[in-house]
């Protein structure tokens, strides 16, 4: 009962920030608001991460305080069942319902064999990364440059939404482990693309952000226009809304070496319609109040 109840509250405080900026002719928005809290109460199990557009999620979070090993493996379990439950090849507190004060603290990789199978399928040529607990991470040196082949995605924007960032193919990372010892390591290929992703969670940022950011606004225009549009022709019942793991979808956005962003908009269209209400809403806001 205690968990529905902070799922709920933590909804509700993100909505009634996303209602401030949905104008109020827009009814059809503004009933899937409403859905969204219904849903969070009713069928919460589905949604066990933050999604974009929480202000949690936009914080960054302050260190870890290494003083609390035993607090924080408690938080490092709940991370891993997150994970676990979506698929998901790496997660940071403050992406977990269940975190309520996150801190600098994320984990990449899995141990779990099921997993490790579904990441393998995302990611056909690249090497795994085995579970590594990064507490308070520091990038000390970013090297190559690189366009990882399959767009990225991420347990905060659910749905079959992905997108090309650039990221470094290696890097230099400083972390405390999950005994809170101090360690230095070089990182290549998917576990730096990993690390580099959710050291930008730790900084209040969600990938499609940095996307955003590279957008003309023209093209900024539109994607809010396909999100709008979603939002208007959803059915009220939004128990419909279509909450399945992430999969190994087409990509929506690109990134070229030119740094102009591309995309189609009926593959965009797509994967708005497969994407949930509430991440809708998240995409709405970060387009809007990105410039
Ligand atoms: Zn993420």
């Amino acid at each position: 009962m205690k968990f529905k109840c902070l799922i709920t509250i933590n909804s509700i405080v993100w909505l009634s920030t996303i209602s401030n900026i949905i104008p109020t002719t827009q009814l059809g928005t503004l009933k899937a608001v409403k859905d969204v809290k219904l849903m969070t109460t009713i069928n919460q199990t589905e949604l066990n991460t933050r999604q974009i557009g929480d202000p949690i999620l936009q914080n960054p979070p302050i260190p870890t305080d290494l003083q609390q090993i035993d607090f924080i493996n408690q938080e490092i379990k709940i991370m891993l069942e997150d994970q676990k439950q979506y698929g998901g090849i790496g997660i940071s507190a403050n992406q977990s319902l269940r975190i309520s004060n996150p801190t600098q603290l994320s984990i990449i990789g899995t141990n779990d064999p099921k997993i490790r199978a579904e990441i393998a399928k995302r990611y056909p040529d690249a090497d795994i990364p085995y579970e590594t607990v990064l507490i308070n991470p520091k990038i000390l040196a970013y090297k190559t440059g690189y366009y990882p082949k399959t767009g990225e995605g991420c347990l905060s924007v659910l749905g079959p939404i992905r997108g090309k960032v650039k990221r470094y193919q290696s890097i230099s990372v400083s972390y405390y482990d999950k005994n809170g010892n101090q360690q230095i390591a070089d990182f290549s290929g998917l576990a730096a693309h990993v690390i580099q992703h959710e050291c930008d969670h730790l900084k209040g940022i969600v990938f499609l952000q940095k996307i955003f950011k590279d957008c003309n606004l023209q093209q900024r225009k539109t994607i809010i226009e396909l999100v709008d549009n979603e939002l208007k022709q959803r059915n009220t019942n939004v128990l419909n809304a279509n909450l399945t793991s992430p999969n190994n979808k087409p990509l929506i956005f690109d990134r070229d070496h030119d740094q102009k962003v591309t995309f189609t908009i009926p593959l965009l269209s797509w994967a708005l319609s497969e994407t949930p209400t509430i991440t809708l809403l998240g995409i709405k806001k970060m387009g809007e109040i990105i410039n």
